[in-house]
């Protein structure tokens, strides 16, 4: 980094540090305004002004970090590893601490109930998870999961009880494929289970390592209507928050991705007799299409993204014309119907290529479809609401990652808050979100799940 980057860091730095600043003042002066006013009733006061303890949140970050450290010094926490199952004993001891009746379901999540003023409301469920990708970051997952303890203990410190019973959920092995939260939306088939994750270990022998009971997975289920609804805090793990230098992410839904494995057969023949006109080049006609990827997926207004990111060609020689070549196409939108709709493109352009250049081109559907999950609108609103009443500002944006709220999206309204990613980078032990930020995203959150509770 140069030295003017450097200066400009601290700039904006101390600029966010001083907006934060001033919203704490904002909300101290509203607080005494609205103190003074009676009329607007105690928790209602309480309930717009809640501030959490930002040190507190740094610092068990901070502390989590530090489990399953490897050579280099670096926490470890990949599902179901040593590293996993201590950070989960350490999250679940403070659950504990904070009074919440905790229990571990089939599928591993860590669970901890705290009752309301009213028996017969459904819980309002949020949470994260505390599992990391190999080589990952201290933020993925984590602030979503030490915030919703933040949530709690703001709340016991206080002695506010909420009308409705809070569930604080801790998903188990999000990285390797949602699969807690997969468990719990009643999507973890008994194929699933076999799989082998990145610790090793099969799904199922995983699930068991932390405490889970795979054989009797169905357990864990939550019908639709069973939680009033699911709140999710995380980090961008993209830099658009940051590069509009804007606070708060409203999440509209988390992208569906449809692969396509694309087989384009033209005639492998010798490079050298075979003259440009009588060619049926499978590479050629590949590359045509390639384009017209890209031209389609822009051709349309919107957030679609299209890639092909893999490529193989047959026989791979100097001297061979290519014969057969296999692309790997993914397209990801918030709506099914135009990642149809633009896949319906892409076949009329193939079409077109593959009779230019006297090949086949067919597409074959990738199993690991992953449907597209929207957020609550009104949750949306509310969430937006929240930030604005803190003085931050926001952004409707999509998630191009997956996370556990789009499997939550199957039994219940989700929502999600986004806060930015230093750089956009994330999976990486570079992954940095500033205090100040991680502040602002758990006061949305706790302002925005007491918003909620009043309903
Ligand atoms: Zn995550």
């Amino acid at each position: 980094m140069g030295i003017e980057a450097y200066n400009s860091l601290t700039t904006n730095d101390s600029m966010k540090r001083r907006t934060f600043i001033k919203q704490s003042t904002f909300t101290a002066m509203s607080l005494a305004l609205l103190g003074a006013n009676q009329s607007h009733g105690k928790s209602m006061v309480e309930g717009k002004t809640l501030q959490v303890n930002g040190s507190r949140i740094e610092s068990r970050i901070m502390e989590l970090a530090q489990f399953g450290k490897d050579q280099k010094g670096r926490g470890y926490r990949v599902a179901y590893t040593k590293g996993d199952v201590e950070g989960r004993a350490w999250f679940l001891g403070l659950m504990k601490k904070a009074g919440l009746e905790t229990t571990i379901d089939a599928g591993g999540n860590m669970i901890g109930k705290r009752k309301g003023k009213n028996h017969s409301l459904k819980p309002i469920a949020f949470g994260s998870h505390i599992d990391m990708v190999p080589d990952g970051g201290n933020y993925d997952g984590t602030l979503g999961s030490i915030s919703a303890l933040e949530v709690i203990d703001v709340l016991n410190e206080r002695s506010l009880v909420t009308n409705h019973p809070l569930e604080v959920i801790i998903f188990a092995n999000e990285e390797g494929g949602l699969i807690g939260s997969k468990a719990i939306a009643g999507q973890l088939t008994s194929e699933g289970l076999k799989q082998v994750s990145q610790s090793g270990l099969i799904m199922a022998e995983g699930i068991k390592a932390i405490g889970g009971d795979p054989d009797n997975i169905q357990s864990c289920m939550r019908k639709k209507g069973d939680i009033h609804a699911f709140l999710e805090l995380h980090i961008e793990q993209g830099g658009i928050l940051e590069a509009e230098n804007l606070q708060i992410g409203v999440v509209e839904g988390i992208v569906g991705i449809s692969d396509y494995e694309v087989t384009v057969e033209g005639v492998a023949n010798h490079a050298g007799t075979t003259p440009m006109k009588l060619r049926q080049d499978a590479l050629l006609a590949s590359s045509k299409l390639i384009i017209a990827v890209n031209d389609v997926i822009n051709s349309m207004p919107g957030n679609q993204v299209g890639t092909i990111g893999k490529i193989t060609a047959l026989p791979g020689a100097y001297n061979v014309v290519p014969g057969l070549v296999t692309l790997g196409l993914e397209i990801r939108d918030l709506s099914a119907e135009k990642i149809e709709q633009l896949f319906g493109e892409i076949q009329k352009r193939a079409a077109i290529i593959a009779k230019d250049s006297k090949t086949r081109i067919s597409f074959k559907r990738e199993a690991s479809e992953v449907k597209p999950a929207l957020t609550d609108k009104q949750l949306q609103q509310q969430i937006e609401a929240s930030a604005k009443a803190l003085g931050l500002s926001t952004k409707f944006m999509q998630s191009g990652a997956g996370h556990d709220s789009q499997q939550m999206a199957m039994i219940a309204p989700v929502a999600m808050i986004f806060v930015p990613s230093v750089g956009g980078i994330s999976h990486s032990p570079k992954e940095f979100t500033k205090v100040v930020d991680m502040t602002n995203g758990a006061n949305v959150l706790l302002n925005t799940l007491l918003t909620l509770d009043r309903g």
